[in-house]
């Protein structure tokens, strides 16, 4: 028996959105893509007339998107730096003030544009903050499937902002039809503000101080092109879409070209997001994790097979088949989600979006004006070909680095079962009946700080009672730190024998202790009472061999804070109980229970886990016919039916 969740359940659609925190970033998300849209219709209506100039008109399109790839590349890590709630709201208020100043400023047009552009700079660093908070709430499919389900939102909030927008302009004027958009960015701001918990930032990377949000950016940027598996995955994500959107661009002259009449363009322009809902619902819905990472090659080849046939001039029914078509091939994005959040190093996962999203944009900025070009020299149908023939060719050069479950030698897991983080509610009704099940919660007794440092460290793979024996007799045979710290290593060995590998642990001990002399000036900690959560997390864990977990026992028994210690009792629990994707590794596990668990009852929760962990829910034949949790336990109710088919 292992702690492996069971791999056949299959998520949906409803599960993914009953995840509280995605439906509240779904759903803000999906309103501001709609305003966006609704802004730049408006906006440019505006511009058009003020001016009658077709190129500043379009250049409100541009003002949108290219900023992005500034933000992106300097400004990214502020994702992950900073904490997620105040930063996507403030995202809401800023888009929210640019559209009311749009709105009743009177502004000139070039400095309309200039304000679209400094919004869009920034918009990378709202965005990598959110797609960061999806990635560490659904894990696995669940995971794809907000991706999917992300997906389509955006197409139709664009095709519907699109189709309705020229409409609420005729009805509303300009100015009144900006101001729609800054009330649907407040009220996204206002969901955020009062729906979505403030979360702490991601942890802060190891190792030097990262310096500025410019340097880190860069730096981090950097080492995520240069990483040859993270790379695959981004040029698997920018380069067909690229090519897509350069074919999509010539449909309206190909139709010119063609004659088809006045109605065809738009018929012909609706064809490919179309095809892009129906291919991504279709994949989301209907295909296996395993089945969609299988088809990411074959789809992507499907985005471009079709246009192949534009070199021939078809007629209006099959072009439009043929675009619709090609737009089903998109859904191959959906077979790499889960690859690219495995290869990224989770502490840089919200600015990794950001780079995906801003090289996205820049791409599909780039195809229009790539295969504008080729028109020069070619009709548009032929140009369109090529789109597809290029599409085929980076599929083909593509295929040995996507095909296998290696990436550039580097193991990727294949498929990871669905899993939804719970609500509030469920966690605290599995502490109410964990703690029905074992009496009253009992704390520990409160030590210095750092007595429990060294208490942690000599928990390590030994019983409480042997860890409690060992501290025992080492403050019995040194009564205080310095003598610690000076003794000869085998003799603090000796003293704490009984805790188990008692060598290892007492160079530990040893190197702590004189990493807090040297900072200190003095063997004592109680000044970290005075410093944040986050600042007493750093601190302690830049001592050596100090991780999280030490870190959040620290701050759980010794300065009564609300941490979540995960020990691998409470880390093999949550992950039966499908609170953790599988195989997560200790530090990601802290990041993601801690704010999972309302902060009244981690102390208590984990306590009670870790005698759950030790008396029922084993690491070996876990005793799940007897266990309070049953019913909520994806793995248990697994275990369950395996033994009733046995
Ligand atoms: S049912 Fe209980 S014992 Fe079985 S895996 Fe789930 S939590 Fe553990």
């Amino acid at each position: 028996m292992t702690t492996t969740a069971p791999a056949a359940r299959r998520v949906s659609y409803r599960q993914v959105l009953a995840e509280p925190r995605f439906r509240l970033l779904f759903l803000t998300r999906s309103l501001a893509i709609g305003a966006d849209t609704l802004r730049t219709v408006a906006l440019s209506v505006l511009i058009f007339t003020a001016t009658g100039s077709p190129l500043l008109a379009a250049l409100t399109y541009g003002a949108a998107f290219l900023p992005q790839a500034i933000g992106g590349t300097l400004l990214g890590a502020m994702a992950d730096r900073l904490r997620p709630r105040p930063l996507i709201t403030s995202g809401y208020c800023l888009e929210a003030a640019a559209a009311a100043a749009l709105a009743l400023a009177g502004l000139p047009t070039g400095a309309s544009l200039a304000l679209v552009a400094v919004i869009a700079t920034l918009t990378p660093v709202f965005g990598g903050a959110s797609s960061r908070l999806i990635a560490e709430s659904l894990g696995g499919d669940a995971y794809v499937l907000g991706r999917s389900l992300a997906n389509i939102a955006a197409s139709a909030a664009q095709l519907l902002g699109l189709a309705a927008g020229g409409a609420i302009v005729a009805a509303l004027g300009t100015r009144h039809a900006l101001l729609v958009t800054a009330a649907c960015h407040l009220v996204a701001a206002a969901a955020t503000r009062l729906r979505l918990a403030d979360l702490p930032p991601a942890a802060p990377l190891p190792g030097p101080r990262p310096g500025s949000v410019l340097r880190q950016s860069w730096a981090v940027n950097r080492q995520l092109v240069t990483d040859p598996a993270v790379r695959i995955l981004l040029l698997a994500t920018w380069l067909p879409p690229a090519f897509l959107t350069g074919a999509e661009s010539l449909i309206v002259p190909y139709a010119a070209q063609h004659h088809f009449g006045a109605g065809a363009p738009g018929l012909l322009l609706a064809c490919v997001p179309a095809g892009m809902i129906a291919g991504d619902f279709a994949s989301g819905r209907l295909l296996r994790a395993a089945t969609r990472e299988r088809l990411t090659i074959p789809l992507m080849m499907v985005a471009g097979l079709p246009l192949l046939a534009f070199a021939a001039g078809p007629a209006l029914p099959a072009a439009a088949g043929l675009l619709a078509v090609t737009g089903i091939g998109p859904a191959y994005i959906l077979g790499i989600q889960r690859r690219f959040i495995d290869a990224v190093p989770p502490l840089v996962l919200g600015q990794a979006f950001g780079l995906l999203t801003t090289g996205l944009m820049t791409f599909q900025g780039a195809g229009p004006a790539l295969f504008g070009a080729v028109t020069q020299i070619t009709p548009p149908g032929q140009a369109m070909a090529l789109a597809g023939a290029v599409t085929i060719i980076t599929a083909l050069s593509l295929y040995p680095a996507l095909a296998g479950r290696r990436l550039y030698g580097r193991e990727v897991p294949r498929y990871h079962p669905p899993m939804t983080a719970p609500d509030q509610g469920r966690i605290r009704q599995v502490q109410r009946r964990l703690r029905a099940e074992q009496g009253a919660f009992a704390p520990k007794p409160v030590l210095p700080v750092i007595d429990e440092v060294v208490a942690t460290v000599l928990s390590q793979h030994t019983s409480d009672i042997n860890s409690e024996r060992a501290f025992a007799q080492l403050k019995e045979r040194f009564p205080d730190w310095e003598q610690v710290a000076a003794a000869p290593a085998g003799q603090v060995a000796d003293a704490i024998r009984c805790g188990g590998i008692a060598d290892q642990k007492a160079r530990r001990i040893q190197q702590i202790l004189a990493a807090i002399s040297e900072r200190e000036g003095r063997l004592d900690l109680g000044r970290l009472h005075d410093l944040d959560d986050e600042a007493v997390r750093t601190y302690l864990e830049s001592l050596p061999g100090v991780g999280p977990k030490t870190a959040a026992c620290v701050l759980t028994f010794a300065m009564g804070r609300a941490a979540f210690p995960v020990d691998t009792h409470v880390h093999r629990v949550a992950t039966r109980l499908a609170w953790l994707p599988p195989k997560t590794a200790a530090d990601r596990a802290h990041r993601l229970l801690g704010p999972m668990v309302p902060a009244d009852i981690r102390y208590d929760l984990h306590v009670a886990m870790i005698g759950h962990g030790r008396t029922v829910c084993r690491a070996q034949r876990p005793r799940c016919g007897a266990c309070v949790l049953n019913d909520l336990c994806p793995y248990g109710r697994q275990n369950a039916a395996s033994a009733g088919q046995r």
